[in-house]
């Protein structure tokens, strides 16, 4: 659930987050496609009586009956703006719902299997850049310290590393804190001279002109459609940046919700073993990019067109590239700005 200016934002928000849950679905090796909805929340701005809490409700039931009327080829769970909460208000109008609480028979917030996914992506591109996937004294900039940012946020300060943190909202000022982070403007966790850059709030981040000003030799984070376009990976690759692709990186949510989906029923140690399974997906696609000279975006490509083919599925177009010009291995000629 979110603002977008217009239908037209909204819509093309879906489109593309519902390609990134194709292409998460197929790397991660799941037997699910991929689908995504968006609810058009009220202008933040907008008069009071547009905003109270029972319009909010209405919004998430009509929600329900839409994807009750999908008959099961969707299912809904939730992401940002919403809650487990919102998804028992939704299981009123569809059956076809996952994340419910545990309570009521779901695998709860995917929120801690994405960030734990993260983390475990965090580790392996240190690896990869630095030789060890210890996060000891690794300094690491993370933005937006929500469900998913905040709980990644917790794990690497318990792992030794040391956090400078932003979020837009200032309330997330005392989580900062209380793990000694330090605490910059939004705009400034991109250009910190640090080793990790981990986008945790929205998309469209890293663009031809942003990317020049990244301080990190490695980015990797939780944030949906990272790329303002898919050259931009051509970009951090020739900067000598390690991008691990997003939709390899958050899937643990989808991973686990996976879980909840099989016959069998929720199992949290599977889901827990799946979810650590992005770590040897992630090494798989960061090697065979830096033998063949191209940015992990397109081995991570190759992959999910290689899953797509095995079901049977043709892939659709967006899911090739152009042949990128040879790179140097990722991490080879990273310098600070
Ligand atoms: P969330 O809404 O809980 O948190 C997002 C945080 O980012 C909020 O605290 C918000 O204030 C902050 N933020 C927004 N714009 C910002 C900006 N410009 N600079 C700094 N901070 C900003 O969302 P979440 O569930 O933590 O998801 C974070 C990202 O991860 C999203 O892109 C989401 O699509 C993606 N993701 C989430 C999951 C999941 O399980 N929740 C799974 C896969 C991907």
């Amino acid at each position: 659930m979110w603002h977008y200016v217009d239908a037209r934002a909204a819509v093309r928000d879906a489109l593309r987050l519902s390609q990134a849950m194709t292409l998460k679905s197929a790397v991660a090796g799941l037997p699910l496609g991929g689908g995504k909805g968006v609810i058009m929340a009220p202008d933040p701005a907008a008069p009071a009586r547009n905003r109270h809490r029972g319009r909010r409700a209405d919004a998430l039931r009509d929600f329900g009956d839409t994807v009750e009327q999908l008959g099961g080829s969707y299912i809904t769970a939730e992401d940002v703006g919403t809650s487990s909460r919102d998804m028992q208000l939704i299981a009123s109008a569809t059956s076809h719902v996952s994340g419910l609480s545990r309570r009521h028979g779901g695998s709860g917030d995917p929120s801690p299997w994405t960030a734990l996914g993260v983390e475990t992506a965090i580790r392996v591109s240190c690896e990869h850049v630095f030789g060890t996937p210890s996060l000891e004294r690794r300094t690491i900039a993370i933005s937006g310290l929500g469900n998913v940012g905040g709980r990644v946020a917790t794990a690497c300060a318990k792992a030794g590393a040391t956090l400078l943190v932003t979020d837009i909202d200032p309330r997330k000022r005392a989580l900062a804190e209380s793990l000694s982070a330090r605490w910059v403007q939004p705009g400034d966790a991109l250009t910190a001279p640090v080793d990790v850059f981990a986008p945790c709030a929205l998309g469209g981040l890293l663009d031809h002109e942003s990317v020049m000003r990244l301080g990190a030799p490695i980015v990797v984070g939780a944030a949906n459609n990272q790329l303002a376009d898919d050259g931009v990976a051509d970009l951090l690759a020739q900067r000598g940046v390690l991008w691990a692709p997003d939709f390899v990186v958050n899937a643990g949510g989808i991973i686990n919700i996976s879980v909840e989906l099989e016959p069998g029923g929720y199992d949290a140690g599977r889901a827990g073993r799946l979810v650590r399974g992005i770590g040897e997906t992630l090494r798989r696609i960061v090697d065979d990019a830096a033998a063949r000279g191209v940015p992990p975006l397109d081995a991570a490509l190759v992959l999910a067109r290689q899953r797509l083919a095995e079901a049977g599925s043709p892939a659709p177009r967006a899911f090739v590239r152009a042949r990128p010009r040879e790179q140097p291995p990722a991490g080879a000629s990273h310098h600070r700005p």
